[in-house]
């Protein structure tokens, strides 16, 4: 089902252009209109889903398909040296579009990217509450 007021529902769609570089059945790839490298592109369903939390496992299944092929395309024509998949759910998150989304983002060297996190530190112990918490 598409929602009205959802421009990415819209996009994937094609009601609205958009560059698109791959579309099928199930979704649309397209570039991102603040790219944080050449290439970067947002993999979208042509079904809404907000985030991951509403995503079908159907669709779920087959986006890193998808990714996967557009991503060798990449590396053939824009000779990326690696390839960053993000994906936020939430404001928390840095979610600013509530239509799920796979950004595909082509690193090269010393590109001066950054996609990163600040690595904490803890326990075996603290690791262990925390898997009982999640799997309990
Ligand atoms: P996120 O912060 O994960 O929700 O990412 C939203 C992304 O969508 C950002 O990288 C935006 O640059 C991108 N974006 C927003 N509107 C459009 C649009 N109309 N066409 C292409 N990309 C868009
Ligand atoms: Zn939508």
């Amino acid at each position: 089902m598409k929602k009205e007021d959802c421009i990415f529902c819209k996009i994937a769609n094609g009601e609205i252009p958009s560059k698109t570089l791959y579309e099928d059945g199930d979704f649309r790839v397209i570039l991102d209109l603040g790219p944080a490298t050449k290439g970067h592109a947002l993999i979208l369903p042509k079904e809404h889903a907000a985030d991951l939390f509403e995503l079908s496992e159907e669709t779920a299944s087959k986006v890193l398909v998808v990714a996967r092929r557009v991503a060798a395309r990449m590396a053939e024509k824009l000779h990326c040296d690696g390839m960053n998949l993000v994906q936020n759910n939430g404001k928390a998150a840095g979610q600013t579009v509530p239509h799920f989304h796979l950004h595909m983002i082509p690193r090269y060297q010393d590109d001066g990217q950054q996609i990163n996190w600040v690595p904490g530190e803890c326990t075996q112990e603290e690791l262990e509450t925390v898997r009982r918490e999640i799997v309990g």
